[in-house]
């Protein structure tokens, strides 16, 4: 379970999260929608611990993430991480790049971080890409490998930023069903997303952020079909 209380962060004189509260439990699919600036990657990247905050607590299975105290390496093992872009490593392959992480942050012998490597490159569907260099991979593909890399981990959670915002329109829908699947496995996820038809179907509640606020939380079939913030009215007005 994430439990995220009364979060505050700002960068500068900009606050940018203005008291967040959130509790995502175990297998729920999260998206957060909302405009740009609203605090939504800010969110995940303190989530991991990545960013700290000003106030507040954000605890991950009884760990508090920001304690002084807390082991980031071991809690960001549990959280998986994706977003828009991912720099893959040029010079090796697929597999090779995948491997990296069980290799140097697990510690795992070369024949089980390639079993693992496979395994997860082969159920996001690139089991045939295994040799190929990233540079030689459509967008969708790449970011497939990236969510590949981080399924290797084996995290309980994963965090999605906007994954399928940097690819081609026709590139989209395989990322998107790659999402889907993992919701349909019982993942745990937050997904930020300007997706609202996927949005609308493979979440179990969706959360508007507006001006670092979280200004309307709801299952989709109420968050989409009878919005009450104002805000959030005109955001879906304006993005159909
Ligand atoms: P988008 O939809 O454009 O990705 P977002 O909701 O993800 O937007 P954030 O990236 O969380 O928005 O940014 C929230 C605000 O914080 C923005 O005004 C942004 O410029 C600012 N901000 C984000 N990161 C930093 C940083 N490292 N230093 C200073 N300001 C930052
Ligand atoms: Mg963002």
């Amino acid at each position: 379970m994430i439990e995220i209380e009364n979060v505050r962060k700002s960068f500068g004189s900009l606050e940018v999260l203005k008291g967040i509260n959130l509790t995502v439990p175990k297998g729920e699919v999260l998206t957060i929608i909302g405009g740009s600036g609203s605090g939504k990657s800010t969110l995940l990247t303190c989530i991991n611990g990545l960013e700290a905050i000003d106030s507040g607590r954000i605890v991950v299975d009884g760990t508090d993430v920001h304690a002084k105290a807390t082991d980031l390496n071991k809690l960001r093992r549990k959280l998986g991480i994706v977003f828009q872009q991912w720099n893959a490593f040029p010079h090796l392959t697929v597999l090779e790049n995948v491997m990296l992480a069980p290799r140097k942050v697990l510690g795992l012998p070369k024949a089980e971080a390639e079993a693992i490597a496979v395994k997860q490159l082969t159920h996001v569907g690139l089991g045939e890409k295994l040799k190929v260099y990233p540079n030689r991979m459509s967008g969708g593909q790449q970011q497939r490998m990236a969510i590949a890399r981080a399924l290797a981990m084996s995290p309980e959670y994963m965090l999605f930023d906007e994954v399928t915002s940097a690819l081609d329109p026709q590139l989209v829908g395989e990322v998107l069903d790659t999402l889907r699947m993992l919701a349909s496995e019982g993942m745990t996820m937050i997904c930020v997303t300007h997706e609202m038809k996927f949005a609308r179907e493979v979440s179990d509640r969706v959360a508007f952020f507006h001006k670092g606020v979280m200004a309307e939380i709801a299952p989709p079939e109420e968050l989409f079909g009878a919005p009450k913030d104002p805000e959030l009215q005109a955001f879906l007005a304006a993005t159909h």
